[in-house]
């Protein structure tokens, strides 16, 4: 069977029971667990109907935990003389639900937020109270920001400024003058050092954020003068999401720490080296250094940050600093799976319609590759070259009949005869080949012809934005029937009226493929599929394309008796709320259609009670979820 290298993306909390579905191990493999489609089948019964973004919260938990712990042990195995203290950084997944979870189930650790904006800043000072826990304070800042965490500093709580601007000097200045109380500050460096991977242009010279080394120094002499040094307790970089290399990440410690030495000669307390997010996934398990993945796992990231920054204080017998990292992709990438049915799927046209009299030359050559096909016994010598070689045929009559048609020498009848006779090709060809095994790679343009396209339930826009935006693969595969052999490629598309909103890049053997082994529907039950790994930065950057909302959310918690309980439901947005984003008024848009349907019954148009029925349509549709129901 296929089993989409679920084994290796999927094998701390993701495998496969005796029933052919993805069992779900939210604690690790040794933990309790529970079957996903009985799940998904319980939620049903509940009217929680797909597409449903499930958040396993024991998962956002055990990945904080082993990012807590891969630290502990790298601290304990170099002695390291000082600790870690991670933050979670809100823009990952700002969802009221995930954020006040992330701070409730991390206490032990004073795991602490960062924050990158205005609002997020208010997120993180209304939900973080832990006074040991950092809020490391992101972005452009205005004066507002700057004085509410001088204000938050009064309050007890940590929030550490981060000059990422040089003019945010003067301005944290001014703030400190007119409150009388100056804030913690942080300043975060443009290193040199060379990334590689999707988001590398967050480092360097050119990079949006960050001082360069002459703007530290000129930043440094600024805070002198107003008597702020001594309020320098951090310094921060980030070399951009998803690093694929370690020895990227490796360079860019050893000049991070150089910095934080100089700084510390300058006469900054200092005290923090934060070195930002970045720690990858290994999307398509190929531990590689490719976009996909990395070449490196937790533990690796952690000895690394541990040991590079150690050995360059040891040298120059400098205090080493309070670790601080902005891990989120790391932390909440693994907790949420996105589930979805297909609706259908698309169909070949393959009649070969009744031979006439003088058929163009081309459809003639068609029906005599099809014969000849035909005339060769079943499964027998499977010869891979002569079965390309008909394929090659096919598709070159197919050609000259497009040609022909283009230039005007024959009609749409023979047009459509040679397409279908094309496709009737293809699928002798595919009967050709041992039954139940999908078509041998040689045969690619075949598979490519013969793959089906899936409908999926969903809008990639909404629920999976990056694999439109910049390509991200994910892993997606079947969450049941997964002991029966896959006989069909495929692809999605999904519900918006965009030809790019589909999802066609699948894992394959360390690289991206972009058709999957599906199976064929079946009449009397949902085909459901699961997207995983999503559950940072995609649903909360989604956008309304085609005017599709949320999907329902659940937060999942194991129980204590070896079952599971909802901790929160989450309903999706209906169509009310959407037309409300867009400033439509759903009650406006009623009364419009009740007018208009009362002006038709004047007209002996519409009958009253078809304009009820019509009313009663959009009235509950209003109430109703943006996806296709039964
Ligand atoms: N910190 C900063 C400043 C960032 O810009 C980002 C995102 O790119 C992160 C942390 C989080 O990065 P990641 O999700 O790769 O851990």
């Amino acid at each position: 069977t296929v089993l989409y290298r679920l084994d290796k993306w999927g094998k701390d909390y993701f495998s496969i029971n005796e029933s052919g579905n993805i069992k779900v191990s939210p604690t690790g493999p040794e933990g309790d667990s529970l079957d996903l489609m009985v799940l998904v089948k319980e939620l049903n019964s509940r009217n929680l109907k797909s597409p449903l973004l499930l958040r396993f919260d024991d998962i956002l938990e055990d990945r904080i935990k082993k990012l807590h712990g891969a630290f502990k042990n790298a601290i304990s195995h170099y002695e390291y003389e000082g600790e870690y203290k991670g933050v979670f950084p809100i823009k990952c997944n700002q969802q009221r639900h995930v954020v006040e979870e992330i701070v409730t189930c991390s206490r032990e650790w004073h795991f602490g937020l960062e924050a990158g904006s205005k609002a997020e800043l208010l997120i993180a000072l209304s939900l973080l109270d832990d006074p040991e826990a950092l809020l490391i304070c992101n972005g452009y800042k205005d004066k507002r920001y700057i004085e509410t965490s001088i204000l938050a500093r009064q309050l007890g709580r940590k929030p550490i400024v981060v000059i990422e601007q040089l003019d945010e000097v003067d301005r944290i200045i001014n703030a400190t003058k007119k409150i009388g109380s100056a804030p913690f500050i942080g300043i975060r460096a443009k290193l040199s050092s060379q990334s590689s991977g999707r988001w590398s242009n967050s480092i360097g010279e050119k990079s949006k954020f960050g001082l360069s080394i002459p703007e530290i120094s000129q930043a440094v002499q600024q805070l002198k003068d107003a008597g702020l040094l001594k309020e320098l307790i951090l310094l921060h970089f980030h070399i951009g999401s998803q690093i694929n290399d370690i020895a990227v990440l490796k360079n860019a410690l050893q000049e991070a720490s150089h910095i934080y030495i100089e700084l510390k000669r300058l006469g900054a307390p200092m005290g923090h080296l934060d070195v930002g997010g970045g720690l990858g996934i290994d999307y398509d398990g190929s531990r590689t250094a490719t976009q996909a993945s990395t070449n490196y796992s937790l533990q690796n990231y952690a000895n690394d940050v541990v040991a590079t920054i150690q050995e360059c204080c040891k040298e120059n017998q400098v205090q080493v600093p309070t670790l601080v990292s902005e891990n989120g992709r790391a932390v909440s990438s693994h907790f949420s799976i996105l589930v979805f049915n297909v609706l259908g799927t698309s169909s070949i046209p393959s009649d070969t319609r009744a031979t006439t009299e003088h058929e163009c030359l081309s459809v003639q050559n068609l029906r005599q590759t099809l014969r000849s096909l035909s005339e060769e016994p079943h499964n027998i010598g499977v010869d891979i070259s002569r079965l390309q070689e008909a394929w090659n045929d096919a598709l070159k009559f197919k050609e000259d009949a497009l040609a022909a048609f283009r230039l005007g020498y024959i009609g749409l009848e023979e047009r459509a005869k040679a397409e279908q006779l094309t496709w009737a090709c293809a699928k002798a060809l595919a009967v050709k080949l041992p039954k139940d095994t999908l078509i041998p790679e040689e045969l690619n343009a075949l598979n490519a012809a013969l793959a089906e396209t899936y409908y999926a339930n969903i809008s990639i826009f909404r629920s999976a934005p990056d694999t439109w935006a910049i390509g991200q693969l994910f892993p997606i595969m079947p969450i049941h029937r997964l002991n029966e052999k896959p006989t069909q490629l495929g692809h999605f598309a999904d519900l918006t009226c965009d030809s790019d909103g589909k999802l066609s890049k699948f894992i394959d053997n360390g690289q991206a493929k972009s058709l999957i082994e599906l199976h064929r529907l079946n009449s009397n039950e949902d085909y459901l599929i699961g997207m995983f790994l999503g559950g940072a930065y995609q649903e909360v950057m989604g956008n309304l394309h085609n005017l599709f909302g949320s999907t329902n959310s659940i937060h999942i918690r194991m129980a204590k008796n070896g079952g599971y309980k909802l901790d929160h439901v989450i309903r999706g947005d209906t169509k009310a709320e959407v037309l409300n984003a867009m400033e439509h008024d759903s009650e406006q848009l009623l009364e419009r259609l009740r007018i208009a349907s009362e002006s038709a019954i004047q007209q002996g148009k519409l009958k009253i009670n078809d304009a009820q029925r019509l009313i009663e349509h959009v009235e509950t549709s209003l109430r109703q979820s943006t996806y296709l129901q039964e």
